[in-house]
């Protein structure tokens, strides 16, 4: 066969593997509500840990003074002082400092991990203008989100299970990342109490419930991916403790480590998550966020170059580099309109160094992004309509008239439009018109900072 026929056998095959039809999203759901189940029968029961926040009491908006608050994601980590101004006087004032962490860290120890972002804080501390200063006799308090699966000892305190998105640092593992960050500050100087430890999916839906009452799903799409709900405390089997006054719980759901025959893999999947640092985990997230859809792209596109000759006789040695084509430059790349697809030449040029690339070429590269993003699009919304499903309020009879407003939050939600427009249409058709306005996304910027100074506030030791 010519090298055009093979291109688009290779371009046939992986969409035909990747293919998400509504049946199959059903049934994902499906599977994701019998998970949910399962993880929150036991500890263990389950892929999905679910698990329990100690947060059980989001915030009113009576939330009140200067708050804390450290994120650190996977990419970047921020530091922010929020002043929060009580009964309906909402958030006075925010601010930030932002830094990406350095990849030697990441796989260094924890010591260095902990120093590093205590530094950070430190320098942003030091700047604090007087008026933000604490009342006497009152110490700073800080917010701590830390997005990687946690076991949770209280409200302030839990140890990690394992790191994912990239880093791996033994050490850590089976450590309160409280008593981490507290050493650390230490050793920087900085004198401050953490009340609050939050994934961030639980501070982006406290964040989204200050200012949106009907907000009880988050959902984070950034380097990595997961998602919180509330959830009735009696539905919690393994939850031991005293019931809460609410009567509910923020389940954090770890949903990037769901995994269920109905996904749709291919071989390129499988071949990443055996070259990854976590195999066979976080499967999930492997096929929907932004750490990775740059990277399965290249893997295609790598086969192509090689089976297919798409950039020339030869191979193109920087398309044999793993994650050299980041998501967003995906991002870019699948946004083209431009009618010769400029920026795809510019992409594959500055990235790959292929040049002289024709619109055929271009077309195709298009094209595979579009498959790689409508189907991590349309897995994501398959597991916000699982949640909605646990939730009951998936059929218009259970959902009465009240609206559940989804809190999104990440990069890839931010910046990926098509991606975002896929998710939420996708959901749309999942629901059917009828419940279609019954559930709203809202995107919750920055939210699990401020969620994480406002937990910080109703965790505060002078209230
Ligand atoms: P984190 O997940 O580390 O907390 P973010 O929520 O800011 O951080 O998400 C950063 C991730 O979002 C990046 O690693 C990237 O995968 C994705 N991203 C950022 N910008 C874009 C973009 N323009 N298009 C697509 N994805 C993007
Ligand atoms: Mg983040």
């Amino acid at each position: 066969t010519s090298k055009w026929g093979r291109a688009k056998a290779i371009l046939k095959e992986f969409e035909e593997k990747c293919a998400t039809p509504d049946a199959k999203l059903k049934q994902v759901a499906d599977a994701m509500t019998v998970e949910m189940h399962a993880g929150l029968a036991s500890e263990g029961g389950s892929k999905l840990k679910m698990l329990i926040s100690y947060v059980d009491n989001l915030p009113t908006g009576d939330e009140e003074e200067v708050f804390y608050a450290l994120d650190l994601g996977g990419t970047n980590f921020r530091v922010l002082r929020v002043q929060l101004g009580g009964k309906s006087g909402g958030i006075i004032h925010q601010e930030f400092a932002e830094a990406s962490i350095p990849p030697n860290l990441m796989v260094g120890s924890s010591e260095a991990l902990f120093d590093y972002i205590a530094a950070e804080l430190a320098k942003f501390v030091a700047a604090e203008e007087e008026k933000f200063h604490q009342p006497p006799g009152r110490q700073r308090e800080l917010g701590f989100t830390f997005s990687f699966p946690i076991m949770q000892t209280s409200i302030n305190s839990g140890t990690l299970i394992r790191w994912t998105k990239g880093f791996s640092i033994d050490d850590t593992v089976g450590k309160d990342v409280v008593a981490e960050l507290e050493k650390a500050m230490h050793r920087q100087g900085v004198d401050m109490r953490v009340s609050a430890l939050v994934n961030d999916t639980v501070g982006t839906l406290a964040g989204g419930r200050f200012s949106n009452k009907d907000v009880s799903i988050a959902v984070i799409l950034g380097t990595g991916t997961n998602a919180a709900y509330v959830e009735r405390a009696q539905a919690i089997p393994k939850w031991n403790g005293p019931l809460p006054k609410s009567g509910e719980m923020v389940i954090n759901m770890e949903w990037g480590n769901f995994r269920s025959s109905h996904l749709p893999l291919t071989a390129y999947d499988h071949a990443m998550d055996t070259d990854s640092l976590n195999p066979g985990e976080q499967i999930f997230e492997k096929i929907c966020s932004g750490m990775y859809l740059g990277e399965i792209l290249r893997r295609v596109l790598l086969r192509m170059a090689e089976e297919a000759g798409i950039f020339g006789d030869e191979v193109p040695p920087k398309l044999k580099n793993s994650f050299i084509l980041r998501t967003p430059e995906m991002s870019a790349v699948h946004h083209d309109t431009s009618s010769d697809l400029r920026v795809v030449g510019d992409k594959l040029k500055d990235i790959l160094e292929i040049s002289n690339t024709c619109l055929k070429t271009r077309r195709l590269v298009v094209e595979l992004c579009n498959i790689v993003a409508t189907r991590g699009a349309r897995l994501a919304a398959a597991g916000v309509l699982g949640i909605v499903k646990k939730m009951g309020r998936d059929t218009p009879e259970e959902s009465g008239q009240e609206t559940i407003v989804v809190a999104m939050d990440g990069g890839l939600y931010e910046h990926y439009t098509e991606y975002r427009k896929c998710l939420e249409n996708s959901l749309v058709g999942l629901l059917g018109e009828e419940m279609s306005t019954s559930i709203v996304f809202k995107h919750a910027n920055d939210g699990s900072g401020i969620g994480a100074a406002l937990l910080a506030a109703s965790n505060s030791l002078y209230v």
